[in-house]
């Protein structure tokens, strides 16, 4: 099938108020071109070299989201265009995040990344490294980041069960934060293997890749 059909495919089975983040990552520049024509304007890259590339040379509408792991002396090349961030997983970052988007006179809109797949190898906060920022001080004065939600990743897993577990703590933690901040109105949770279970547990964002672009080698 073809990148459209997949598109096609996909958009017609998630519903309308969740929000479709199509993960170009690995991908040539003529694939992301092909969804831009499909009518997708919103694709997710995980390293802000290959980001930066691809929005030079494609249409200046699409929204360019962040969804791996960001390291902090990166940020200064994405913050000019970068739509969301969805892996903030470090007070150092967010700061980081806040100073350059501060120079570049901007507000980015942010993700904290929660830790909830049972594999050490994801990378995110805990519970209490999420509330330490939330209450600290120096997070009341960020003045150029702008908290939107949660983004989380489950563990690689056949096992629905621990998924849909993982998932729902999630969501808690989301539904935890909204006491505080009561503006965020993002949970970006599932991927291609999972995003069905991701929906049914509350997702309001999905990141889905491979399912549209084919496998990545
Ligand atoms: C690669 C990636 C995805 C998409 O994965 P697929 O399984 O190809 O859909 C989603 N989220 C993150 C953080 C990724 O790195």
């Amino acid at each position: 099938m073809s990148i459209k059909e997949n598109l096609e495919k996909i958009k017609g089975s998630i519903p309308e108020q969740v929000t479709l983040v199509a993960v170009s990552k690995t991908k040539p520049v003529s694939d992301l071109q092909e969804a831009y024509e499909a009518g997708q304007r919103i694709l997710g890259e995980n390293k802000v070299q290959e980001m930066v590339d691809k929005w030079e040379s494609l249409p200046k509408d699409i929204q360019w989201h962040m969804i791996g792991h960001v390291q902090r002396n990166k940020v200064k090349y994405m913050i000019d265009f970068v739509a969301l961030i969805h892996g903030v997983d470090s007070f150092r970052l967010l700061k980081e995040i806040n100073k350059r988007a501060k120079k570049a006179d901007r507000t980015v809109d942010c993700l904290l990344q929660i830790h909830i797949a049972e594999e050490d190898t994801k990378f995110g906060l805990d519970k209490k490294e999420l509330q330490e920022i939330v209450a600290s001080e120096e997070f009341q004065k960020l003045e150029n980041i702008n908290i939107k939600g949660l983004m989380g990743m489950a563990t690689l897993t056949d096992d629905e069960n621990q998924v849909r577990r993982e998932f729902r703590q999630l969501k808690s933690h989301f539904v935890e934060l909204k006491t505080r901040l009561p503006e965020i109105d993002i949970l970006s949770m599932g991927m291609s293997g999972d995003y069905k279970i991701a929906i049914e547990e509350g997702s309001t964002m999905v990141r889905i890749g491979s399912s549209i672009f084919g496998a990545r080698k």
